[in-house]
């Protein structure tokens, strides 16, 4: 894997996946043709740094489409990072058997994992005398954990929660656990994730405006309590950035109150909580669009937990900077493979004899190395090292779909590039 080098400071520096990405060594404002360009405020940014003492993360606009897509860099303590940003979804500090050089080859640069699952197994202490998870998974670039929120409501049974926080039982030992927005903090600090997330109530997108309403509420209760949690943290722990999370539902007065509450909080970056939970597409567009502009400019805006290919197109458009989903290994699980024309079957009977590659436009090994008919008769034999290499190719395109949007992004040509994707990425055929 190669390793990052901070470049002497510099903001436009590390874990770049390559020179495709515009303007990395040149000023930002070269790449702009068309597109409104944006820079942060510097001034402001320190004067902010120096209200919350916090400087966890940075973040800097790169170009502004006038439809709202964005382009930036994130500078955290691990090397910076060219946003949009994708982050595949390594649950248990694994990810579907693919290992942090293959990952790194996809042009991934921030991994997610699940605060809940982790301190379950293997736990806090193996975290901590271990030297955290990126020692352990001997991965070099940055890591964001969840706050064990969404999995904690997830939960169909053996769970009381209360506004301490979610009482439930260990899936594995069926131990007492207590999931609270202090203990969660104390878990991602044990991590060392780079950036951590506040512990939100999360309800489905069906429950009623009052409902709503009151999970609003405790979420922002929650959030102050993980704010001070940071800071009563080990030394070292201050170097964690912190995102809040906006929730309301699918209710725009609760959004907005969600958005004013939350923004007003020391925290380096902000989530949009509470979609992919049971509303519609077209809700979620709407509610992304809303919150999204509710956010203030300077600070990353991360979408939790959504999803196609086709969403991150709608989203970025919505101007959101991060997203993480399961799809890309989840798919390959079931011999699925994204490409720029539509996704593949791979156990279809077509592919059998097929000494294509699965998407000729795709530089990744996977696309370098193996015929669709191979790749097929591991499918359909649903063994390992299909699924492995599906999912590599999987995430592979979705790095390329982000890198494409960035380009567009600082080149002006967002808008076409929207209209050329949309179609196929929007069908649900299958190929
Ligand atoms: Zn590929």
């Amino acid at each position: 894997m190669p390793a990052f080098v901070l470049c002497g400071g510099t903001f436009m520096s590390c874990l770049q996946p390559e020179p495709t990405l515009c303007s990395l060594s040149g000023s930002p404002g070269d790449s702009a043709a068309g597109a409104a360009v944006h820079r942060l405020d510097a001034k402001a940014d320190r004067k902010a740094d120096a209200r919350t003492g916090t400087a966890a993360v940075e973040f800097a606009l790169e170009a502004v489409d006038p439809c709202g897509a964005r382009a930036g860099f994130l500078r955290t303590r691990r090397g910076v990072v060219a946003t949009p940003v994708f982050m595949p979804v390594a649950t248990h500090a694994e990810l579907r058997g693919i290992d942090g050089d293959e990952v790194w080859a996809t042009g991934t640069r921030v991994l997610l994992s699940n605060t809940y699952h982790l301190m379950l197994r293997p736990g806090a202490e193996v975290f901590q005398r271990l030297g955290g998870i990126h020692a352990m998974m001997q991965w070099d670039g940055v890591v964001l954990t969840d706050s064990g929120g969404f999995q904690i409501f997830s939960l169909p049974t053996s769970r009381s929660i209360n506004e301490k926080g979610a009482l439930f039982r260990s899936i594995h030992d069926n131990s007492r656990q207590l999931l609270s927005p202090e203990t969660s903090i104390a878990m991602q600090q044990a991590i060392g994730s780079d950036i951590m997330m506040v512990l939100d109530v999360c309800i489905p997108s069906t429950t009623d405006e009052a409902g709503t309403r009151e999970a609003m509420e405790r979420t922002h209760r929650w959030a102050m309590r993980s704010l001070a949690a940071r800071r009563a943290g080990p030394p070292g722990a201050a170097d964690q950035a912190l995102f809040g999370i906006v929730q309301g539902g699918v209710f725009p007065a609760l959004r907005k109150e969600s958005a004013s509450f939350i923004t007003a909080l020391p925290f380096e970056g902000f989530a949009v909580g509470g979609l992919a939970v049971g509303e519609g597409k077209q809700a979620r567009n709407e509610m992304c669009a809303l919150t999204a502009a509710l956010l203030p400019s300077g600070k990353p805006r991360y979408l939790m937990g959504v999803g196609t290919p086709n969403d991150l197109l709608d989203s970025v458009r919505s101007g959101i900077d991060m997203f993480d989903c399961i799809l890309p290994t989840k798919m390959a699980q079931q011999g699925y493979a994204y490409t720029f024309s539509g996704v593949l079957r791979t156990t279809r009977a077509r592919f059998r004899l097929d000494e294509t590659p699965l998407d000729p436009s795709c530089t990744c090994l996977v696309c370098r190395r193996y015929t669709r008919g191979y790749l097929h008769h591991l499918a359909r034999g649903k063994h390992a090292l299909g699924i492995r290499l599906l999912g590599i190719h999987n995430i592979a395109h979705y790095q390329t779909l982000m890198q494409r949007m960035r380009t567009a992004i600082c080149s002006g040509t967002f808008p076409s590039l929207y209209r050329e994707l949309a179609p196929a990425l929007a069908s649900t055929e299958l190929r």
